[in-house]
């Protein structure tokens, strides 16, 4: 007889959550296992770690463990653990709520994946509710480490659960899982022994199948490198990633100087932030001694680094330390920045082993890089050898380093060049890189809207600046070993045409123009605009903009530098147009000015644009 029972009703996202689970025809159900074992192997945790500092815990004497049973004859599968346990509160909250961080979207990404590709929901941790995938009634006993009377939780996954008193449970959790009809299977030994084999042989403490042993304890990363097999490693990066395919890159190292450290970290194939799953949790979780004091620890790496998986282990951190403290401990933040710098070596070395596989690494997580050097100052310089970017020299589409950049520099150039713009062929049809073509000076192709952020960061490389081409005051004649013919020279206007025609144009585009220079780079077009201050490129510009309008802010545009090439004829015809036809002339002005400004990537009114635009366009017909 149940004492005390009240009838409860799951959280809207909750039941939602379980229907997208009870109801997917979801191959890999045998997860459920998994999942439960790995909640079980948390509570076995926490109760390690709370046994270091607390004196009365109730059934201290019981050993860690999770013990398995099953039963052919009724369908139930059991497991049970001597973890923390559940206070009626914590039952009533834990498992009627989706503790989820970042819940809000959690169910409707789930929904979205179930949608998608039913295999993705396993990406998803769904945690306890997993049991209602293989189960039809699940019955869940727990007794806290505080001694408090025990209770039972059961429900059918429909809408509602129950909680009742249940006395003279032990320490731990029980679930038992009346299975569906469809999944008797799963009370079968060989089939649950293989299932704990594939995904928990991991698991830091027994894990019992009938009362035999099936898994070895030892942390792996304590054993040492030489003895582990790659299949080792990678059954290990699928147990803590929670993933079927294997790593990238694996990194394990131990030292014991300045500090005691064993880390093994991994880096996956996929990248689930870029694949619609939302921002992903940190994967590394810090043990001392092999006590998890911080799983998914925000701590331990910085934040950029939240694609990589693994653990890290020290046993010079105070075994006792909470998990408030570990924020602003000093000795955690040597850890990181020891293991961070190891980790970018690492990236480094691999890159000069193998470019081409190290390619599909920053194809894949290059974006975690570029946030780096643009958020964390202090790695600024292991970072900046590891980012990669197109130029003008990468025609097989294999973007290139800094250093190689360097290394192809022409004797006298002293700066490194960049350009952005949305694809290669829309830079090489821009204005930008006439003259860097001309004289044979290799660009970069910025193509990402974080890129020249990224560079400007940077600020330099080797000792060479990085500069935008699209800076007002750029000047290649450092670089330039022929001196333009007198040839060229007779082309253009004479000197006071020009000067009348630029003292015109800034009159004329008064409104819209800081400055209006003769361009000493111009080649075939006839304008470009520049970026006076040298700081902010025109990219950059663009994506302020686009910030401060989605907050609702008009965007803040700077006047910017127009130069013209007075050796193009539309240039020169435009000063003796001035003579003849002053208001065509300013509607042709206009429109020079409007078509730098788009090739810079930067906004335009469109509509007084087209319409000046057929204005000239009937001129021109004669219409
Ligand atoms: P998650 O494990 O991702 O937090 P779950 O839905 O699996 O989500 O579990 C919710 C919560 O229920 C856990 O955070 C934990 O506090 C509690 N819980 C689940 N299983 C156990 C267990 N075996 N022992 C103690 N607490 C548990």
């Amino acid at each position: 007889m149940s004492v005390q029972e009240t009838t409860h009703e799951f959280q809207a996202e909750t039941q939602k959550m379980l229907d997208i689970v009870i109801n997917s025809l979801y191959t890999d159900r045998e997860i459920f296992i998994r999942e439960l074992i790995s909640n079980s192997s948390d509570a076995l945790e926490k109760m390690r770690h709370e046994s270091l500092t607390q004196d009365d815990i109730f059934d201290d004497h019981v050993p860690l463990e999770i013990n398995i049973d099953l039963d052919e004859e009724k369908h139930t599968l059991t497991i049970t653990d001597t973890g923390i346990g559940m206070t009626r509160a914590e039952l009533e909250r834990n498992l009627g709520t989706i503790a989820h961080s970042g819940s809000g979207n959690f169910v409707a990404e789930l929904a979205e994946a179930a949608r998608k590709d039913v295999s993705l929901i396993g990406q998803f941790g769904v945690g306890f509710y997993a049991a209602f995938m293989a189960g039809k009634k699940v019955t869940v006993q727990s007794r806290s480490w505080d001694g408090s009377e025990g209770n039972e939780w059961v429900s059918e996954g429909a809408g509602s659960f129950t909680i009742s008193e249940a006395p003279g449970l032990h320490r731990g959790t029980k679930v038992i899982i009346e299975l569906k009809d469809d999944a008797h299977e799963y009370d079968k030994k060989w089939k649950v022994e293989s299932i704990i084999k594939q995904y928990s042989s991991f698991v830091p403490f027994p894990i019992k199948l009938e009362g035999e042993t099936v898994n070895t304890v030892q942390a792996i990363w304590t054993r040492s490198k030489q003895e582990i097999t790659d299949e080792e490693y990678n059954d290990f990066y699928k147990f803590i990633a929670n993933v079927s395919d294997d790593p990238h890159y694996r990194l394990h190292f131990s030292v014991d100087a300045p500090l005691a450290i064993n880390a093994v970290l991994f880096a996956p194939k996929e990248n689930f932030e870029s694949m619609g799953f939302g921002r992903v949790e940190p994967g590394v979780n810090l043990y001392c001694q092999r006590i998890l004091i911080d799983q998914h620890s925000k701590n331990i790496l910085p934040e950029w680094l939240r694609f990589l998986k693994g653990v890290v282990d020290s046993e010079d951190l105070p075994l006792n330390i909470s998990r408030q403290s570990l924020q602003d401990n000093a000795l955690v933040m040597k850890l990181r920045k020891v293991i961070t710098k190891r980790f970018l070596k690492f990236l480094a070395e691999e890159a000069k082993r193998d470019s081409d596989y190290y390619l599909e690494f920053w194809n894949t997580f290059g974006i975690y890089i570029k946030e780096g050097v643009t958020s964390d100052y202090e790695f600024q310089k292991e970072l900046a050898p590891l980012v990669r970017f197109q130029s003008s020299r990468s025609d097989d589409g294999k973007p290139t380093s800094l250093a190689a950049y360097v290394e192809r520099m022409a004797e006298g150039q002293e700066e490194i060049y960049y350009i952005n713009g949305p694809n290669r062929a829309a830079i090489e049809a821009g204005p930008y890189v006439e003259m860097f073509n001309k004289k044979n000076i290799e660009i970069i192709y910025t193509m990402e809207p974080i890129d020249d952020f990224v560079l400007n960061h940077l600020g330099e490389f080797d000792g060479k600046k990085l500069v935008s081409a699209d800076r007002a005051d750029l000047d290649l004649s450092k670089s330039d070993d022929d001196k333009e013919s007198d040839e060229e020279q007779a082309e253009k206007l004479d000197s006071d045409a020009s000067s009348d025609l630029v003292a015109w144009l800034k009159k004329t585009l008064d409104d819209k123009v800081a400055d209006v220079l003769e361009s000493k780079r111009l080649v075939d077009s006839p304008a470009m605009i520049v970026n006076p201050d040298g700081y902010m490129t025109s990219s950059m510009e663009r994506i302020m903009a686009a910030s401060r309008m989605e907050k609702g802010l008009a965007p803040e545009a700077s006047k910017k530098t127009l130069e013209i090439n007075l050796a193009s004829p539309l240039i020169k015809q435009l000063a003796d147009l001035v003579k003849s036809d002053e208001s065509f002339a300013s509607d042709v002005a206009a429109q020079i000015y409007d078509n730098a400004m788009i090739q810079a990537g930067l906004v335009v009114d469109p509509m007084v644009m087209v319409e000046r635009n057929y204005k000239i366009l009937n001129k021109a017909v004669g219409a």
